[in-house]
């Protein structure tokens, strides 16, 4: 899921400071499970906001990320002087591009597409490459948890397990050979991996994808 995290409160009261009615709308998926923007976080980010003196509304979709979640506001949207998103990067600018006249505001920092490890504890897992490797990995993303990418080996930086960066940083790489090593598969290691092409990730530019054989029925109503 992706993972994010508020931004300080200071950040969000500048950015409204012009604003008196908002509309502080929540999502209801990743944000809400990582704990940074879902209903409770959106119904305590009103009511903080309403004690220096802003008017506020709460609302929480399901995505913000969807269009047939963020339609529903299509009638209310004017009614407010600003809206407050506390979903991802995706979510503020979905209803940006819905509402052109609207302000959208981002109430979170976007940070990284990860796993809940423990009560609030969250690690990146993945880069989001386009180019899954994980079956020559041992299901350990080097693209993302080696703090270098490295394709072919541990760095010389890595240390007793962990990664030069930060002690308390699994080296991806030694995650890789141990779980390689006990599944039989360290010839997985003796394949070098060509140079790669990061034309599926970012460095190719924005990138979207179209099912052409997804085929959605309507029901039309009678
Ligand atoms: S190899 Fe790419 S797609 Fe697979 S987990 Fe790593 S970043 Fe994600
Ligand atoms: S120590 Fe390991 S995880 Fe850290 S940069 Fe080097 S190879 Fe990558």
């Amino acid at each position: 899921m992706i993972i994010a995290q508020q931004k300080p409160l200071e950040e969000i009261v500048e950015s409204l400071a012009s604003y008196k009615k908002v509309l502080v709308a929540g999502c209801g998926t990743c944000v809400t499970v990582c704990l940074a923007g879902g209903e409770n976080e959106a119904k305590d980010m009103a009511a903080k906001l309403e004690l220096i003196g802003h008017e506020c509304e709460v609302v929480t979709l399901e995505r913000q990320c969807d269009t047939e979640f963020i339609e529903t506001l299509d009638e209310e949207v004017s009614k407010y002087d600003v809206i407050l998103s506390m979903a991802c990067g995706c979510g503020v600018q979905f209803m940006a591009e819905r509402w052109p006249d609207t302000i959208v505001l981002p109430a979170l920092n976007t940070s990284f597409y990860g796993v809940n490890r423990d009560v609030g504890y969250w690690t990146e897992m993945c880069q989001g490459c386009g180019n899954c490797l994980l079956a020559l990995t041992g299901g350990v993303c080097p693209v993302a948890r080696c703090s270098k990418s490295n394709f072919n080996g541990p760095c010389g930086g890595s240390q007793s397990g962990s990664c030069e960066v930060n002690d308390d940083t699994d080296c991806a790489w030694q995650l890789i050979y141990d779980r390689l090593k006990r599944q039989g598969k360290l010839d997985c290691l003796t394949k070098m991996m060509p140079v790669r092409s990061w034309q599926t990730s970012r460095d190719g530019g924005p990138r979207a994808i179209r099912r052409t054989d997804v085929n959605v029925e309507v029901e039309e109503n009678e």
